[in-house]
């Protein structure tokens, strides 16, 4: 069983914050953990896992045709993958699917590839990546526009929405996810199924799925 190693600073990947920043989780302390600690023993994929990879490169392959058809200098995920360091030391990482760049180079589009339900977090997520990119190399004071596109549609973010409200939000919840305080452990069978922690880190891990059988009745009404 791989052993957990304690980072030498907290690390935080987008991802592990977008489902916090909209309520579609609640445990904090799986982020916190993962920020402090490296090389933790994962849960294994599943097979729908594999489904779920083949059909999100099919998707992002046809978003990346039509963006090259359409002449747009595109990069793709290796291309845009970010660190940023905060000034409390707290690295902020994220690989955006796509970033379209406008022609006289000012800004451009992320562009990002669900094709599961859509979720408030699909956006929270361009969202981050739109804050975090005018911080990063090459793409250093530009500014960005956000579109999550899924199988049937698109919904476009515009830059404005990275206001102070967005980033008083976020910050806080770094700050929460990098503090030396473990945060807020919530197991629960319908949020443990979609964690990649496994019981050796987490001993509260419900690996029962919630059942739609379990009820009890009231004469209340
Ligand atoms: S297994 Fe459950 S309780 Fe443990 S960190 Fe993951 S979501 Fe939280």
């Amino acid at each position: 069983m791989t052993q957990a190693v304690p980072r030498s600073g907290p690390y935080i990947w987008v991802t592990w914050l977008s489902k916090l920043l909209v309520g579609d989780v609640s445990c904090e302390w799986a982020a916190w953990f993962k920020a402090h600690h490296k090389q933790y023993a994962k849960m294994p994929s599943s097979l729908d896992a594999v489904g779920w990879q083949m059909n999100h490169t099919e998707l992002l392959n046809k978003v990346w045709g039509d963006l090259d058809d359409q002449g747009k200098e595109v990069l793709t995920e290796n291309q845009s993958s970010f660190n940023i360091r905060g000034s409390s030391g707290t690295m902020l990482g994220g690989r955006p699917d796509i970033v379209a760049l406008f022609e006289n180079e000012t800004g451009g589009t992320v562009y990002d590839v669900k094709t599961g339900q859509p979720r408030a977090s699909d956006q929270a997520q361009v969202m981050i990546y739109m804050y975090a990119l005018p911080h990063w190399n090459r793409f250093q004071g530009m500014q960005f526009d956000g579109r999550v596109v899924y199988n049937d549609h698109e919904v476009a973010i515009p830059h404005s929405a990275i206001d102070d409200t967005f980033k008083k939000r976020l910050f806080a919840l770094i700050g929460r996810i990098s503090s030396q305080d473990p945060g807020r452990k919530v197991p629960s069978g319908s949020e443990c199924r979609f964690c990649d922690l496994t019981s050796a880190d987490c001993p509260e891990r419900v690996d029962e799925e919630p059942s739609d059988q379990d009820e009890m009745e009231v004469s209340d009404f």
